[in-house]
This record gives C-alpha cells, sequence and structure tokens, in this order.
C-alpha cells in the first residue's frame, strides 16, 4: 500500500509540502488481451499469435511462420480475454485511485494499436454496470470513499483534452478560450481549460458526455470509429479537514490513438497527413520513454511534442502510473504487438520518486461536503 501521510509533520511551511517517500515502483506496467473478434475467426480461424501465462505475468510472442516462441517479455501484470473490466480494475487501477484521495497524482494510460481494447478498458459500456470501463469505476470508487469520509470536506473537478493533430482541444470547451500551455514547478499548466466542479457520479458522465460529443474520429480499415486522437480526461480531488491542510491529486485517465503503422491501417491523403502527426506524438513518447527507462535524464525530448509535454509528469514526474497496454490475440498482429510489447517493456524500466501534495493552506469554496 501506498504510505500514508504522517500529518503531525511540520504544518507551517508556507509551500507545498513534499513528503512521504514511496518505498513501492511507482509505475506498473500490465498487458490486456482481448478475446478474438468474428472478423479475425473468419479469416485466421483462432491461430494465435501470443501465448499468455497470467501466474507468471509473461506473455509469448509467436513467429507466424513456425509458431515457435519468437521473445517472451515479463510484466507487472498479464490479462487475458476472459478477465473482466472488474479483474483490471481491482488489480492495477484501484491503489491508483486510492492514492489520488491521499494526495498524491496518478495517471492510468491505454496504449495499444487501434481495435485491441483502449477505449473498451477505459470507457466500456456506460450503461451496463459489468461491461464499464475503468473511468466509471475510478470516479464510483472516488465519491464512494468521500462519502464514507466524515473527516475531511472535498471538492472533485474535471477537465476534458483532445490532442489532435499537435493541438491541444478543451472538449468542455466552456470558455471558449484557446487553450496555452506554460511551465510552473510541478509540471505544465494550461491556461484556459475547463476545470468544472463535479458533485457525483452522475455529474462526471454528464459532462464527459457533453465533452465525447466534440471529439474527432476517422474510419479506417482497422476500425470503423478509429480513434486518432488522443484523449485525456482529468480529474482533480482536492480535500481539507478541519485544521484547513489541503491535500491535491491529480489523476489523468489517457486513451491514446492508435499506435498501428499506416501502412497496415491503409490510410491515405489527408487521413495519412494526419496520422504522421499522430505517430509523431507517438514515437516522441516512445522516444521519452525509452530515454527516462535507460537513466538517461539529460535531454529528454518532451518539448517535441504536446502529448508528451502534457504527460511529463505521469512519465518522469511525481506521479504513479499505470499503463495498460492492449493487444488482439490473432497471428495477423505479430509486427503491431511486438512493438506494443517493447514499448510497455521500455516503460517497466520509467523510475520515480512520488511524494503527496500537501498544503497547509486552506482551498476555496466549492466543496461537497
Ligand atoms: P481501441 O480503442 O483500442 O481502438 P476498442 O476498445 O474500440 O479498441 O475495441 C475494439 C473492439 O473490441 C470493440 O468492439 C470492443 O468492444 C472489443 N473489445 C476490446 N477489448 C475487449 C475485451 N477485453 N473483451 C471483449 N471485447 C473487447
Ligand atoms: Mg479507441
Amino acid at each position: 500500500m501506498h504510505q500514508i501521510l504522517n500529518e503531525e509533520q511540520d504544518i507551517n511551511s508556507n509551500h507545498v509540502k513534499e513528503e512521504a517517500k514511496v518505498t513501492h515502483h511507482p509505475v506498473k506496467v500490465v498487458i490486456r488481451c482481448r478475446p478474438f473478434s468474428e472478423k479475425e475467426i473468419s479469416i485466421h480461424g483462432k491461430e494465435a499469435g501470443i501465448l499468455l501465462d497470467e501466474e507468471l505475468g509473461t506473455v509469448d510472442v509467436l513467429d507466424p511462420k513456425n509458431k515457435t516462441v519468437h521473445r517472451t517479455y515479463a510484466f507487472d501484470g498479464v490479462y487475458g480475454p476472459e478477465r473482466t473490466q472488474e479483474d483490471v480494475y481491482i488489480g492495477c487501477c484501484k491503489a491508483v485511485t486510492d492514492s489520488i484521495l491521499d494526495g498524491f497524482n496518478g495517471s492510468i494510460i491505454a496504449y495499444g494499436q487501434t481495435g485491441t481494447g483502449k477505449t473498451y478498458t477505459m470507457e466500456g459500456d456506460l450503461r451496463n454496470t459489468e461491461q464499464q470501463g475503468m473511468m466509471c469505476r475510478v470516479v464510483q470508487h472516488i465519491f464512494s470513499r468521500i462519502n464514507m469520509d466524515t473527516s475531511r470536506s472535498y471538492q472533485v473537478n474535471l477537465s476534458y483534452i483532445e490532442i489532435y493533430q499537435d493541438t491541444l482541444r478543451d472538449l468542455l470547451n466552456i470558455s471558449g478560450k484557446k487553450l496555452t500551455m506554460h511551465e510552473v514547478e510541478n509540471g505544465i499548466y494550461m491556461d484556459g481549460l475547463s476545470n468544472v466542479t463535479c458533485r457525483d457520479f452522475n455529474d462526471v458522465l454528464n459532462w464527459y458526455h457533453n465533452g465525447k460529443v466534440n471529439r474527432r474520429t476517422r474510419r479506417t480499415n482497422m476500425s470503423i470509429s478509429s480513434s486518432r486522437s488522443h484523449t485525456i480526461l482529468r480529474l482533480t480531488v482536492t480535500s481539507f479537514d478541519e485544521k484547513k491542510e489541503v491535500k491535491t491529486g491529480i489523476l489523468n485517465l489517457v486513451d491514446l490513438a492508435g499506435s498501428e503503422s499506416q501502412r497496415k491501417a491503409g490510410t491515405k491523403g489527408e487521413a495519412l497527413k494526419e496520422a504522421s502527426k499522430m505517430n509523431n506524438s507517438l514515437s516522441t513518447l516512445g522516444k521519452v520513454v525509452s530515454m527516462i527507462s535507460s537513466g538517461n535524464h539529460r535531454h529528454i525530448p518532451y518539448r517535441d511534442c504536446k502529448l508528451t509535454r502534457v504527460l511529463q509528469e505521469s512519465l518522469g514526474g511525481n506521479c504513479f502510473t499505470t499503463i495498460l497496454a492492449t493487444i488482439g490475440p490473432c497471428v495477423s498482429d505479430f509486427e503491431e504487438t511486438l512493438n506494443t510489447l517493447r514499448f510497455s517493456a521500455h516503460a517497466r524500466n520509467l523510475k520515480k520518486t512520488v511524494k503527496a501534495n500537501f498544503s497547509p493552506r486552506c482551498g476555496e469554496g466549492g466543496f461537497i461536503k
């Protein structure tokens, strides 16, 4: 478990207090494999391209020609096609959610080829309790803990950002202002970003639906409504107790654009241009991850694209991060699965120290209770 703050320590410093060094590894990388699709079964039968070992947390990638093991990767968790949304949530997202309420930052990032289940995992079917994805479960858990805690007052705020062709868009777009990014002491501040207060789960869901209407999608061979943009749903949970000591935790729920190569997706013309910008940001993400992982902290190219600037804290900074990499089971996905697992293996080596955001200053109005 995360180490909880020791609130008896010096609370009189004027600035945000950083303490409670955490002893366990703050980055978790897990793999989720979806079931075969009907299309795959009709073309390839159930010819598997991988072998999963959930106990050991390993994925064997099979050589498509001779079915021998081409390469084996190990992760913090592996979820096969039978694993439910609840299994994934309990296994790798609940602890991050708990830490937000204790004043830590967190990120849950879905990475993978289009059609492998990023959106299914993050969003799922919002109307079906069993099929609800991580977002619903995280938000429900936050409000249920808030409702049980009589010792603190809480405020939950929501922002919803899309990065499309390396441009930031405010999907809640309340202010109508253009978003600009500024470096601040503990990360990036997005000037003009809507940050709405939500009183309960339904408030979050309503804003989420409003934001989704503003997203961009385009048809490709790989998925009818494949996502060409990255989205970040950001929850900020602020709380204070009777001594007016404030804790703030920020959680980013990230659904990345598909990581597939454009040859396979069959993109041309305008769609290809769009895709190359999208892939640029994913390749910068890959570069950033592999540089941090290799211990090279000098010239990490966060600034090369908006995605890595926005995720800077999640990758190299003060944040508990779960990377949920999604793959397909089929032999036809050999190259893309390898790419996803390579990225994920690098991500496993991200190293950082996580501290709580704890301040003796009092928050402002609008608290839930
Ligand atoms: P992505 O967002 O990565 O492009 P989607 O989440 O849209 O992929 O998933 C593609 C299809 O596969 C959808 O029809 C989705 O319902 C289905 N799917 C993905 N993951 C699973 C899973 N774990 N179990 C059942 N169906 C899944
Ligand atoms: Mg998607």
